[in-house]
């Protein structure tokens, strides 16, 4: 199986995702959600991504729910798949008596996303607060409830499983890192010679033309007409048009705070500069000042200074 098979199969598999959200979980909670958000619609997407989420559009009238296709491609690694919350979802809360397979990777990924959904019916989501307490008891519930055995056998008459073990056999480790690898090339492309910005580059220190009170920031990302940039004091990051960028130089302003050069968002995993026997934390909030995590081996939950946080490169959690 050549990596683009490999890539097609993840895609189908989340097609296959959407489908039974569709036709398994929502015919089961409609009129619950309907009572919830009169008049509203339901909307299922693949996306080319990692990102696996749930969205409930502002006027209440859309909840979307999207599969990454490299979501689905990194749960045929057996190594890469623990890295996820559904993965350790099963192991901790007991879902399928613990078992972490590709399949019920799968059908937790097609709950845990559902369960948002209802979560918000209900009124359990507060910023800040995702994963919480009503969250796992409408999530448990749907554990205990016929959903995931329906959930799995509408997946296992789709999905094709002799496929999925050959892909299981793939190289899925070196797929994501050169795929990662690309992305960092686009984000470290160059400005052309001769624009008013020459030698701007990822990891470039600027600051906002105009803004001194800003502070200081580092540039993570240079899009076709504008510039991404992380505070290095805290603030929240910023994407200015090129033409507002003032380039610094490298001495100025604040010192360098450890890999800081990596954009952070919820949902991404992190350990503490300096502390790595306290394992991974998952970003559960960002504040001005600090970042709050979840820890993903069991240990207390952390809020740490942004200058502390060190990005990992494993995937996003979903
Ligand atoms: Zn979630």
């Amino acid at each position: 199986m050549n990596n683009y098979q490999v890539e097609s199969l993840a895609q189908q598999v989340a097609q296959v995702l959407c489908d039974a959200t569709m036709q398994v979980m929502y015919p089961r909670y409609k009129d619950k959600l309907l009572e919830a958000f009169p008049g509203y619609r339901m909307e299922v997407a693949v996306g080319r991504g990692r990102a696996t989420n749930h969205k409930l559009r502002k006027d209440n009238r859309l909840q979307k729910i999207t599969y990454g296709r490299d979501m689905v491609l990194s749960k045929f690694s057996s190594r890469q798949r623990h890295a996820w919350t559904t993965s350790k979802e099963i192991r901790r809360r007991g879902y399928f008596r613990g078992e972490v397979s590709f399949m019920t990777l799968m059908v937790a990924v097609v709950l845990h996303e559902f369960a948002h959904a209802v979560q918000h019916a209900e009124g359990g989501r507060q910023r800040g607060s995702v994963h919480n307490a009503h969250f796992y008891r409408i999530l448990d519930a749907m554990h205990r409830s016929d959903l995931p055995e329906q959930v799995r056998t509408y997946l296992a008459e789709r999905i094709p499983m002799d496929r999925v073990a050959i892909a299981e056999q793939a190289d899925i480790e070196t797929m994501v890192a050169s795929k990662q690898q690309s992305r960092d090339r686009a984000a470290s492309r160059r400005l052309p010679a001769g624009t008013p910005l020459d030698g701007l580059h990822a990891g470039s220190k600027i600051m906002v033309k105009g803004r001194p009170d800003m502070g200081y920031y580092r540039v993570t990302r240079i899009n076709k007409q504008t510039v991404s940039a992380d505070s290095l004091e805290g603030r929240r990051g910023v994407r200015i048009p090129w033409d507002l960028v003032e380039m610094c130089g490298e001495d100025e302003g604040p010192a360098t705070p450890p890999e800081q050069s990596d954009r952070l968002s919820v949902g991404d995993l992190f350990t503490i500069h300096g502390r790595p026997e306290l394992g991974e934390y998952r970003v559960v909030r960002i504040n001005r000042q600090s970042v709050r995590g979840e820890s993903l081996n069991g240990g207390r939950d952390c809020r740490a200074s942004h200058s502390m946080v060190v990005k990992s490169q494993s995937q996003q959690a979903a």
